[in-house]
């Protein structure tokens, strides 16, 4: 449909070039002009309510209209608006925030930087890991291997990380010595009756394979979200990472755990890291740390870490990395604020007590003519369509199955997100059992409709 003239939506396609949009679809149809939000729902300029089951981009974990959130940062903004942290300066409530979320970490760690997305948080640890191996003596250690399907982010060094095609490709990237190593996706990978622990064994063997073709004194880290997110909701197998971190120990390579998606407790611990026992050299947080109220990002950094780069920053002047916004003081304060609420009303156990509920509802959609895989963890989970359930065969990427889903389920008031034809689910985590059963009687209309709609056009 096309945009009334002078509408928001009309003026939206004449001057916005948007992030992460088919531009092409976006300059017919025009976007999704959203008001404001309550609780779990968000609601366009017609006033029409959404359930947000995506929790935006997986970051609303409290949901909309959190004032405890406005107020924090109407204060801080009354008794300092801003101050950096370069120079050795410091706002209060910096500190506040960097010892909270050590005294969080799921290992120990030694200090936390700040930057502003997560983006920013994985070139940090990536640009630590190479100023790390110049003051270790060993220059030509600098190769880092993420997954395919992984996400870190669209900079240069974490778009470089991230594992998809489109990421890469026409934007000259990856840059070199970033390498790829196999998505622990069982579904999709697996091989004819090869079980869960001899595929983490297979893929923990290509790792160390790898690493010595490459050489093992050129690969200094390896990045990995507990659960991967936007490459699809992508479970690991249960003795997957203790196998990887095998290698990545045999080898002395480091481990970056990516909780920007997996932090304060998505997959109803506090970590990813927790739930699938990952002991990592550095971790990145983001999303959630802030409620998604404003944009604020970290890295945590073990202490052997630490100390290196303290020394070697000591001998070159200074430590010649950092951001503007750095440690935002308002972000700071909503992000303190935001883990207070998660420590006050039990965030935690709510999701624990909720989650199984949200994973039932995925895994009942097993039996639907569309669904592949429903998979998850906590409250994040995908279901993955498919054209043959038996062969598991993929619709083409060109019929457009699910963005189809998106727009029915749309049209059923509801938010979800298609990552090609897997459907993910990420909803706020004040989410309620009578709201998760919402959801599915939306989901299932949007499924149906899809389903009548693929037999209709034919390409199923
Ligand atoms: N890492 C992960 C795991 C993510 O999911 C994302 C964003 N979806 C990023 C990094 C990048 O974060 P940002 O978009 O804030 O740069």
């Amino acid at each position: 449909m096309t945009p009334q003239a002078n509408s928001t939506a009309s003026r939206d396609i004449a001057s916005h070039l948007h992030p992460y949009t088919n531009l092409e679809a976006l300059a017919q149809n025009g976007p999704l002009v959203i008001e404001r939000g309550e609780g779990i729902r968000v609601f366009d300029d017609e006033g029409n309510p959404y359930i947000e089951a995506m929790s935006g981009l997986w970051c609303t974990s409290l949901g909309w209209g959190e004032e405890r959130l406005v107020e924090a940062a109407a204060r801080q903004m009354r008794r300092l608006g801003f101050y950096h942290c370069f120079t050795a300066k410091v706002p209060d409530v910096t500190v506040d925030l960097a010892e909270r979320l050590l005294a969080l970490a799921p290992v120990p760690m030694s200090k936390v930087f700040f930057a502003n997305s997560g983006s920013e948080a994985i070139d940090t640890a990536l640009k630590l890991v190479w100023y790390l191996n110049n003051k270790r003596a060993r220059p030509e250690k600098k190769k880092v291997i993420a997954r395919h399907k992984a996400y870190h982010g669209v900079t240069i060094g974490s778009a470089s990380l991230t594992g998809l095609p489109l990421n890469h490709r026409d934007f000259d990237l990856p840059i070199k010595g970033v390498l790829h190593t196999d998505c622990p996706h069982y579904y999709r990978f697996a091989e004819a009756d090869e079980s869960e622990e001899d595929f983490a064994t297979r893929l923990a063997r290509n790792l160390e394979k790898l690493i010595l073709d490459e050489g093992p004194e050129t690969v200094a880290a390896f990045f990995a979200e507990p659960v991967m997110g936007a490459g699809g909701v992508i479970v690991p197998p249960a003795t997957y990472f203790q196998k990887i971190q095998a290698i990545l120990k045999k080898y002395d390579v480091l481990l970056i755990a990516d909780e920007v998606i997996c932090g304060f407790g998505r997959t109803a611990n506090m970590w990813g890291s927790e739930t699938f026992s990952l002991k990592p050299d550095m971790m990145t947080m983001a999303k959630a740390l802030s409620s998604g109220y404003l944009p604020i990002s970290a890295l945590m950094v073990s202490e052997e870490i630490y100390t290196d780069v303290r020394e070697h920053s000591a001998t070159l002047g200074t430590f010649a990395h950092g951001f503007t916004y750095s440690g935002h003081p308002v972000s700071c304060a909503v992000a303190l604020e935001t883990l207070k609420i998660y420590e006050e009303r039990n965030i935690l156990g709510h999701v624990r007590r909720v989650s199984p509920a949200f994973q039932d509802m995925l895994r009942r959609y097993r039996d639907h003519p569309l669904v592949g895989e429903a998979r998850g963890v906590g409250l994040v989970g995908a279901l993955e369509l498919v054209r043959d359930k038996s062969t598991r065969e993929s619709f083409a990427p060109a019929d457009g199955v699910g963005a189809r889903l998106v727009t029915q389920a749309q049209k059923n008031g509801l938010i979800v997100r298609a990552l090609g034809d897997s459907i993910a689910l990420s909803p706020p985590l004040i989410i309620t059992e009578d709201e998760i059963s919402d959801i599915a009687r939306r989901l299932g209309a949007a499924l149906d409709a899809t389903a009548r709609w693929a037999d209709e056009t034919g390409i199923r």
